[in-house]
């Protein structure tokens, strides 16, 4: 925040929003709490029975940038730790800490990178990756329950994996598994051993908790269409890890000296 928008908004109280819904949010959330700060997580409600972070935590949408931007009252520093494909979530994070003055830092693990062996096909959308398996006969789908459309007319059998039922329309033939990773590698091998599992589709979610299929899916001989992520906004830097993100919110909070922000990247 600059010095102008916090003598407009009077003093801070030190408290550091949290827009989660993924593990690096709990684990930043809880690492702020240790330190005795302020924190409010939020969780956007998709989960019916979420994995709660330390701290505060409200529920539920905010009713768009402009929801976001009163409830910015009072906050000292927001960090955008959503999921790499939350793009709304992170495009009104954006807009309104520039209305609010707001500091903003978006908290966002790094993508996946092929390794020898890896059969990657890139796609720019779930539309895309539906046409990418056309040919295939056992599709597992690992992009979660939502957008599940664009597959719906698939003749392959799909497997679908996602935490809570899947909203329809689902592919015709479907088998839903529900499960919550993280996953060993075992395990993803004998779920595509047991379907016949021919192409596996997942979203560049990057991190460890999801990274086992595509071990499975290299040793199997399996190949794997990744859907890219969104573009970031403009101008809003970006940590990599819990740690970076977690000193300059304890900065911002007014536990330590102020921040040296990451560049954009
Ligand atoms: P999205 O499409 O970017 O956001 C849609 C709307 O959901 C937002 O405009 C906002 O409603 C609300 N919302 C999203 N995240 C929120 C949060 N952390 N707190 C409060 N409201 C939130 O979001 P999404 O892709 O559906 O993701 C929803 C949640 O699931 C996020 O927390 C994300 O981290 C998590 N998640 C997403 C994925 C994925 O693949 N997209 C995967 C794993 C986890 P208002 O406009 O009313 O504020």
């Amino acid at each position: 925040m600059t010095e102008l928008a916090r003598s407009r908004r009077g003093p801070s109280t030190g408290r550091v929003l949290v827009l989660g819904g993924t593990a690096e949010a709990r684990r930043l959330a809880g690492r702020l709490v240790a330190e005795g700060v302020d924190v409010l997580s939020s969780l956007a409600g998709r989960v019916a029975d979420p994995v709660l972070p330390p701290g505060e935590v409200r529920v539920g949408g905010f009713g768009g940038t402009a929801g976001l931007a009163a409830a910015l009252d009072g906050v000292a520093a927001l960090v955008d730790a959503t999921h790499p494909f939350a793009a709304t979530m992170t495009a009104h994070a954006a807009a309104a800490a520039a209305v609010t003055g707001t500091p903003l830092l978006r908290l966002q693990r790094p993508g996946w990178t092929a390794q020898p062996g890896d059969d990657w096909r890139w796609v720019d959308s779930l539309d895309e990756a539906a046409t990418a398996v056309a040919g295939h006969r056992s599709v597992l789908l690992t992009t979660g329950r939502q957008g599940l459309a664009a597959f719906a007319r698939l003749a392959a059998h799909c497997v679908v994996r996602s935490v809570d039922p899947p909203e329809p329309p689902l592919p015709a033939r479907a088998t839903v598994v529900l499960a919550r990773g993280p996953f060993t590698v075992e395990d993803e091998r004998a779920l595509m051993t047991a379907h016949g599992v021919d192409v596996v589709v997942t979203k560049d979610s990057g991190g460890p908790m999801t990274a086992a299929k595509l071990t499975a899916a290299r040793q199997l001989g399996v190949p794997v269409v990744l859907v890219r992520r969104p573009p970031l906004p403009e101008g809003v830097p970006v940590a990599a890890t819990v740690e970076e993100a977690a000193v300059w919110a304890l900065r911002w909070s007014g536990t330590t000296r102020p921040p040296a922000t990451p560049r954009p990247r």
